[in-house]
């Protein structure tokens, strides 16, 4: 099998890699904390934060994300398959930042400022670093990388992983009517096995992600993504349960069979 792409991984700009240790640090203390505390947004909420509209909190807090990763990536010279890799990055992020505020169900809900800020900052380096990365530090991502395990592998874990979450989200939709802002049992497609398939498929499309492309910044997002979502998917697994007397038994929180 081919090795990893060493010339990616290891960079002596000493922004950037101390930026990579910001994500990294802050993969392990979200991961700590969210363990023990629960943020306060969603079904979460808690009295005693300023908080602003929950749409457009959505929109502050991911635009930053395409737009560093576009402004990080044009400042270099990336190759066709680093662009290939970046459209990935930017299909996500144009629909998250841009469409996903607006049609989720969210009349009258508000998000704290504390996790818009705490977004902000991890975008902007996030999506700084990963534009970075594929426009810079990328000399793996010739036409050879094409041939590798590592970008199938990571192609396909991305395409099934925005799938899960595509259609988790579309669930939870549906389960309100326009203007309900209450809470039921999602059912269907991935909902068997666990309870925030949202968050399984998008812990997938980046690990996936991070395969693809075979930067640093990729596989520290990765991280992140598991170390935010494992323990919201806990709190939330806990919370349906606590709710609904009638929730089914055999679900998990967020890894199909495991956790
Ligand atoms: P949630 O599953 O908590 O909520 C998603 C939407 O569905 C919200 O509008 C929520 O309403 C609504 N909803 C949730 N459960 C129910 C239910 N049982 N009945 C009715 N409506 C429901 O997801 P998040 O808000 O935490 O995340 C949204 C998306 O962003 C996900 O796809 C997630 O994967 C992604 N994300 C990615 C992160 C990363 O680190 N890469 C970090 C955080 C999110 P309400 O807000 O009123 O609860």
């Amino acid at each position: 099998m081919s090795s990893w792409p060493d010339a990616a991984l290891w960079s002596s700009e000493p922004v950037y890699v101390g930026l990579l240790g910001v994500m990294l640090a802050w993969s392990i203390i979200a991961a700590l904390l969210l363990s023990f505390y629960t943020a306060p947004y969603g079904r979460h909420s808690r009295e005693g934060w300023t908080t602003m509209n929950a749409r457009a909190a959505w929109v502050v807090m991911e635009a930053p994300s395409p737009i560093c990763f576009v402004l990080a990536l044009a400042s270099g010279s990336p190759s066709t398959v680093g662009l290939g890799i970046a459209a990935l990055y930017l299909v996500h992020y144009t629909y998250r930042s841009f469409i996903y505020p607006f049609r989720m169900r969210a009349d009258g809900k508000t998000k704290p400022l504390a996790t818009v800020a705490a977004g902000v900052a991890f975008n902007t380096v996030n999506g700084g670093l990963n534009g970075y990365a594929l426009g810079h530090l990328a000399p793996h991502l010739t036409e050879s990388w094409l041939a590798t395990p590592w970008f199938w592998l990571g192609l396909v874990l991305f395409v099934a992983g925005f799938a899960t979450n595509q259609h988790a989200d579309h669930v939870l939709r549906t389960l309100r009517k326009p203007g309900e802002t209450g809470y039921r049992i999602p059912f269907g497609g991935a909902y068997r096995w666990v309870s925030c398939p949202n968050y399984f498929g998008e812990i997938v499309e980046w690990t996936g992600f991070a395969l693809a492309a075979g930067t640093a910044p990729a596989a520290a997002f990765a991280l992140f993504t598991a170390a935010n979502l494992v323990p919201r998917g806990v709190s939330n697994h806990r919370w349906y349960l606590d709710t609904f007397d009638d929730y089914p038994s055999g679900r998990r929180a967020v890894i199909p069979g495991l956790l």
